[in-house]
């Protein structure tokens, strides 16, 4: 039992030599960990101790350039894979496929699972193609079997799990045995951004939040401790966009200048996304475009360059954005909003990845990075670069820069 033991040890060793990587066995495990919506200056709102801590003990950039749209799907399948939105094809939260004529909604399970919408390569397949176990505790896209590979260990999304049995689900996928505990690990908690979006940024509400999620972090860092791993652990917390405050009095409704019966709207607010119907195109591209001061229109190929945002052919025939704060809701909603039988959102977010509030947070400790160390703003497409080199695994083709998360490391 032994002598096989070590025999597959020296096999796995050769393995890894003949394709120059580290062997996983001399590996820290990596935590990867989105806060959704937490917004780059979050952490100077409240008392938030433990984020603190891995900012002392580790690195943190300025702010998290997020990509366009700044919406959850589209970033959060970024980060894992490198790519813009617009080069792997989560366009939007809601998408439609023209060649299938299918759309994508998150709460749609079997889309959500179903491996055509997931272009590029997420890091954990990436990952389990060069043998390391990966596990995904909540994470766009960690439900489709993309390329056949899902990770190893995964969870139906459920909003209402708990983030303390969140938190607890990691600690036991590191409690497994050697040959079956993960390299990688996501973990995902949302209550920042829904806080965000019912009482705004500026609230008491996300106040709570920010303490509440800094204190699954002191819990994940207690467990680490208890298991005597916490110094050999890599962390990576981080977020997907920011938020804005947004209000009734700055709502550009969408039934003043287009009519609904001439549009498929596959996205809306603060963006917008729409498949003229037959003959309307035109038409409908130059009454929006003259439409509103405070929202902008684009062809896909007049998209400003920086997004990135012209390829996909996911990507609708009239793409829209409103200005910072800004609102683009159909005449039933905001009368619903105005008649008090709905609750107007007090935060959003979507705008132009320029602008400061939409800016995210980037946070790493652990063996491979520096120590007490501030680097500048940096995009999220290059984060799957250094994913990929803290796993010791070739990545995939992408649009990342290697050299921004080499900054972060030790020599
Ligand atoms: P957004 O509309 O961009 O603010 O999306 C945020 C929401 O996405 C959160 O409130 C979550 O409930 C939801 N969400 C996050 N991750 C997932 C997932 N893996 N599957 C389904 N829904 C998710
Ligand atoms: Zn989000
Ligand atoms: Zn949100």
């Amino acid at each position: 039992m032994r002598r096989l033991a070590l025999v597959c040890i020296a096999v796995a060793l050769a393995a890894c030599a003949a394709r120059g990587l580290n062997p996983p066995a001399e590996q820290s495990p990596l935590i990867l960990i989105s806060i959704d919506g937490w917004r780059w200056d979050y952490d100077g709102k409240a008392p938030t101790p433990h984020l603190r801590a891995l900012m002392k003990r580790g690195v943190r950039a300025d702010n998290l350039i997020p990509s366009f749209p700044t919406k959850t799907f589209p970033n959060h399948y970024t980060i894992v894979t490198g790519l813009y939105p617009g080069h792997h094809g989560m366009v939007a939260n809601t998408v439609r496929d023209p060649a299938t004529g299918r759309t994508f909604i998150r709460t749609n399970v079997a889309e959500v699972r179903d491996p055509m919408w997931w272009g590029g390569e997420p890091i954990w397949v990436t990952a389990q193609r060069n043998g390391r176990i990966a596990a995904a505790m909540f994470w766009p896209g960690s439900e489709a079997p993309i390329g056949g590979i899902l990770p190893r260990y995964w969870k139906p999304y459920d909003d209402t799990f708990p983030p303390e049995q969140r938190v607890d689900q990691v600690l036991q996928w590191l409690d497994l045995p050697a040959g079956e505990r993960p390299a990688l690990i996501n973990l995902y908690f949302s209550d920042v951004d829904s806080a965000g979006h019912d009482y705004g940024p500026d609230s008491r509400e996300v106040q709570d939040a920010i303490q509440r999620v800094d204190g699954y972090l002191g819990r994940l860092g207690r467990g680490l401790e208890q298991r005597g791993i916490a110094a050999n652990v890599n962390l990576i917390v981080l977020s997907d966009h920011g938020m804005a405050a947004v209000d009734t009095g700055r709502v550009i409704v969408l039934d003043d200048y287009v009519a609904a019966a001439d549009v498929d709207v596959v996205d809306l607010n603060p963006t917008l996304g729409l498949f003229a119907k037959s003959g309307k195109d035109a038409a409908v591209y130059a009454s929006l475009s003259a439409a509103h001061p405070r929202l902008r229109v684009f062809r896909p190929q007049t998209t400003p360059a920086a997004w990135h945002f012209r390829d996909h052919p996911r990507i609708p025939p009239i793409v829209g954005v409103a200005d910072e704060g800004w609102q683009v809701l159909p005449r039933a909603t905001m009368n619903r909003i105005l008649a008090g039988t709905l609750a107007g959102e007090r935060g959003n977010h979507g705008y132009d990845p320029a602008l400061m509030s939409m800016r995210g947070m980037f946070v790493a400790a652990g063996p491979a990075f520096k120590a007490a160390t501030t680097v500048a703003a940096f995009e999220n497409v290059h984060v799957y670069h250094l994913l990929a080199s803290l796993l010791g695994v070739e990545p995939a083709p992408n649009d990342g820069d290697p050299a921004v998360g080499r900054e972060l490391l030790r020599d």
